[in-house]
């Protein structure tokens, strides 16, 4: 049995729109458009798209209500994301059960970081330099037909200590031509839903056009997707055998 997963691409959408910037050259319609053209031809996933700009960012009470998984790509505008939108998402991942894929910067994001409930912070350095990643779950579904190792030529730099909550599964170990690691691909539960975060994505170099990337993605979203548990009950509750 498989349905239909309806994704909500969203992406803070600034850098792609400073004029003759990398990004701009890159994405001139943003990335989300990029991310949304490659999942829309993926099979049994439906896709739309929503940016920082458009009131309530694109994420109304109905759009949520009709997204399996969220994809959120940040950096730049990280505080001008309303608290009441980032309780909004929150609410549907934990109780809802939407899952949430978490792009590069959006470790920042506060949505992410609420999620996670830790700092978040990296190191960093943006020198284009070569990464590689390891895959190291292959028992897990994000693990579907990816190699064993997959490189980019040019990237940004995020080196450990990477300050969030010990991941439910480790899913890629990148190693950086500068020689730090990180923990590129990290899932968790919370609460009925499902957190990936997936490092590569930085705005001045074409990764989202890379194959093996969009893969990672595409199956990130396939196992973010709702299960479809039982609703929680935090309430009073009736024994269930009769009690003396
Ligand atoms: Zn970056």
């Amino acid at each position: 049995m498989s349905k239909t997963i309806r994704v909500t691409v969203w992406n803070e959408f600034r850098h792609e729109k400073k004029e003759g910037s990398e990004p701009a050259k890159l994405y001139p319609a943003g990335m989300h458009e990029v991310i949304a053209k490659h999942l829309s031809a993926q099979p049994g996933i439906e896709v739309r798209t929503a940016t920082l700009d458009e009131p309530e960012h694109g994420l109304t009470e109905e759009v949520l209500a009709n997204t399996d998984v969220l994809t959120w790509w940040g950096h730049i505008a990280h505080n001008e994301v309303s608290d009441e939108i980032v309780d909004r998402v929150h609410k549907r991942v934990v109780n809802g059960g939407m899952g949430f894929i978490a792009l590069h910067s959006a470790h920042m994001a506060k949505p992410f970081r609420k999620l996670m409930g830790t700092t978040c912070m990296l190191k960093w350095r943006e020198a284009g330099e070569k990464e590689r990643l390891w895959l190291i779950d292959r028992a897990h579904p994000i693990a579907e037909g990816l190699p064993d190792y997959f490189e980019l030529p040019q990237t940004e730099m995020y080196g450990e200590p990477f300050d969030v909550p010990q991941p439910d599964n480790l899913i890629f170990i990148s190693w950086f031509a500068g020689g730090e690691v990180f923990r590129s691909g990290c899932c968790w539960h919370r609460g009925r839903g499902k957190i990936f975060y997936f490092r590569p994505g930085h705005e001045s170099f074409p990764i989202y056009y890379n194959e093996t990337v969009m893969k990672v993605i595409t199956n990130g979203i396939r196992w973010a997707a709702p299960s479809g548990g039982p609703e929680f009950v935090q309430d009073w509750y009736a024994p269930i055998e009769k009690l003396d």
